[in-house]
């Protein structure tokens, strides 16, 4: 089964409130949707959100990183050589993180297809209900109480709480958010970056001696401070996550080796795909390290592959995909199915999406 083209589109979907960060603020959902066709005729899926502050792809980039080096390399290749066409796709440009994540999700797609099975069977894997956790944005102590409240009275029992501003005012927050959500509820603080390590330090053992009873947290420091990250792990007792630090395998593989962090936050868009987060999932394995499944601002197209893979793969214990959740509307059918916290998937073919609404072709 030949591939035939490949093709881009936009797609905008506005978020219910604004998610806001250390790193940045947001109140739509603006993403790639790329369409692989092959023979049959097929179509497989897959997604790349320009997510500037993290990967440093843009719109044009991954349109760029598509349409003069990956499309070329792949069109009129049998699409059912997918390991083939994943290292083609490996080597057809350095970098571009997102792009290649797109690609490789699509192919996926179209051989999930090509098999008629849908594609966490494919990957080893047996169909369970995920729980993903629900994001608390950054804003001020009592709004962040107020969402809690409202996150809480919804059924969600894990909340992921940005944090990473000024860490007095972050302290703040984070006694407010635990009074709002009472003992049971698990947290889940992310510093996005915010906090050089001493601050980390401080802050997480503040946490600590407040019995804030916080299960982790992510990326404390900069994304390049791989020592720092190390200092921080070292210091406190509360596991610290790998993100930003965490993009390919290679940064797992000195991550883990260095023993700088003690769980890593896989997503796709940071991995490169599918195929480059199971070789992270398979040394975290190695290693003994559990692993978070994220994703950034996306649809439901690449969170739906992020979710297939994570019913295939024992070492990602949690999972934080709550990006389709805070959508105002949903214009993707088929693909995973949520119902409050919990999150499954079709039996359809690959990644069982149906159609997709509001795209605009490029
Ligand atoms: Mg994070």
């Amino acid at each position: 089964m030949k591939i035939t083209g490949i093709r881009i589109g936009r797609l905008a979907i506005p978020l219910i409130k604004p998610f806001k960060t250390a790193l940045r603020s947001t109140d739509v959902i603006a993403t790639n949707i790329i369409e692989l066709t092959a023979e049959g005729p097929f179509s497989g899926y897959g997604e790349a959100p320009p997510t500037a502050a993290i990967t440093g792809e843009t719109d044009g980039s991954i349109r760029g990183a598509v349409e003069t080096r990956i499309a070329s390399a792949l069109i009129g290749r049998n699409a059912e050589n997918l390991n083939e066409l994943l290292d083609i796709l490996e080597h057809s440009v350095v970098g571009n993180s997102s792009a290649k994540a797109a690609v490789d999700t699509a192919l996926h797609d179209l051989w999930g297809k090509c098999h008629g099975r849908p594609l966490y069977q494919l990957l080893g894997g047996g169909k369970k209900i995920l729980s993903t956790d629900y994001t608390i944005s950054l804003n001020p102590p009592e709004e962040m109480a107020r969402d809690t409240l409202d996150a809480v009275s919804k059924g969600y029992k894990a909340l992921k709480i940005k944090v990473g501003s000024d860490p007095r005012l972050d302290m703040a927050r984070l006694s407010a958010v635990r009074e709002s959500a009472g003992p049971g509820i698990l947290l889940r603080v992310d510093a996005n970056q915010g906090w050089n390590p001493k601050e980390a330090i401080r802050a997480i053992k503040f946490m600590e001696d407040g019995g804030l009873s916080v299960e982790l947290v992510e990326q404390p420091v900069a994304a390049w401070d791989i020592e720092g990250l190390k200092q921080v792990t070292e210091a406190v007792d509360t596991p610290i996550m790998a993100d930003e630090s965490a993009h390919s395998p290679r940064d797992a593989l000195r991550l883990i080796a260095s023993r700088s962090a003690d769980m890593i936050n896989i997503k796709l868009m940071k991995s490169g795909g599918i195929r480059r987060a199971r070789a992270i999932c398979a040394m975290a394995g190695a290693a003994g390290m559990e692993c978070m499944i994220g994703c950034m601002m996306e649809s439901k197209v690449s969170v739906t592959a992020a979710a297939h893979l994570a019913m295939a793969e024992s070492v990602i214990s949690r999972c934080d995909l709550d990006a389709p959740i805070l959508c105002s509307e949903d214009p993707v059918a088929g693909g995973a199915e949520y119902s409050g916290a919990s999150i499954t998937v079709t039996d359809a073919p690959g990644l069982g999406i149906e159609s997709i609404k509001n795209i605009a072709w490029l």
